[in-house]
């Protein structure tokens, strides 16, 4: 059995089995974010609509819009609508091409090509994260940067010293502020400094030698990691310590631009809260995980029997993931698993 149900034992052989339920719960953030992006693409929520005063305006706009829609928007005054457009389109690109990484690199985790997932990290964690927290938490400052046309005013050097307000304005605008802090996901992505960080792995994952910083300078007579063995544990231990919380930041600033594109469903959006945050209880320290399966005891208990044998629901660790990352549970009695669809709750 693993951790949670969520992944097939065979895939997490490789994990080492005290990061299972981590991996198990990265792999839950990028589903439950990915499936987001789906039902969007799919009801075309990202498309604007635009009433035309007249024919004659309609006229106008279809000729315009044949080579350039944005310009044909703007050519009947329609400038929020262009705007709405252009931040759609670019919050789907983004999270498109974060999530792709995400899961390759995690993947990868479960391959033992851990040298490859750092890689494949390094774009999503430093560069997605940064954009869409920054198209999240102040709209206006990153769509007049964005619209001026020159790439060099987007670049990491020119934000450099900006991330740490980055990040905290759309932390803020997230539910997570109580539970995150920005200085902790700045200091894990980008700090050299701290030997803790994925910084400096995700550095010399990319380049064979890093030369420039001493923090993360290759040692002598070497390239970074070209002689590691694959069987080293040290990697997973600093990932599943970091990944957890960074990617759980990552699908709540998701959820906001996707709310921005058009509201969500209240009690899908709950239900997307409350797994989410919760989940990182599970691996938590023991408080965090006795918590957990309280709170859930109480909400669902009195509502809940077994089908088969009419035992109590009795919400052990592994229940507990079950009923957060897998919307089922197994039975303490009878040991049959069944749904627990958690959604209705809300
Ligand atoms: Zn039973």
């Amino acid at each position: 059995m693993t951790a949670s149900g969520l992944i097939p034992r065979r895939r997490l052989r490789w994990i080492p089995a005290e990061h299972r339920l981590a991996h198990e719960y990265c792999y839950f953030l990028h589903d439950q974010s990915a499936r987001l992006l789906v039902e969007y693409e799919k009801a075309e929520a990202h498309l604007v609509s635009i009433d035309f005063a007249s024919k004659g305006e309609e006229k106008r706009f279809k000729k315009v819009a044949k080579t350039d829609p944005i310009e044909a928007m703007r050519s009947i005054g329609q400038h929020d609508a262009a705007r709405r457009v252009i931040l759609n389109a670019i919050t789907m690109g983004l999270v498109s091409d974060c999530l792709h990484h995400v899961y390759e690199a995690l993947q990868c985790m479960e391959k033992r090509k851990s040298i490859v997932a750092f890689n494949l990290l390094r774009k999503p964690l430093t560069d997605n994260l940064l954009y869409l927290s920054w198209m999240f938490g102040d709209e206006n400052s990153f769509f007049s940067s964005f619209m001026e046309g020159d790439p060099t005013l987007l670049t990491q050097k020119q934000l450099g010293n900006r991330r740490t307000t980055i990040i905290a304005d759309a932390l803020r605008q997230t539910a997570l502020s109580s539970i995150l802090d920005a200085d902790f996901i700045v200091d894990s992505i980008f700090e050299a400094k701290n030997a803790q960080g994925l910084y400096g792995a995700m550095q010399q994952a990319v380049h064979l030698i890093t030369a420039q910083r001493v923090e993360v300078r290759t040692d002598p007579q070497n390239f970074n990691f070209v002689f590691k063995s694959h069987t080293d544990n040290d990697i997973y231990d600093g990932v599943y310590d970091l990944l957890p919380p960074l990617l759980l930041y990552l699908a709540h600033v998701m959820l906001g631009l996707f709310e921005r594109i058009k509201p969500m469903d209240e009690g899908a959006k709950s239900a997307f809260v409350f797994r989410t945050t919760h989940g990182l209880s599970l691996i938590g320290d023991a408080d965090d995980v006795r918590a957990i399966r309280a709170l859930l005891t109480g909400l669902l208990q009195p509502h809940f029997i077994c089908a088969h044998c009419n035992a109590p629901l009795t919400v052990t660790t592994h229940n507990a993931a079950r009923i957060l990352l897998t919307d089922s549970c197994r039975c303490t009695s009878c040991r049959r698993a069944m749904d627990l669809p958690f959604s209705w709750l809300f």
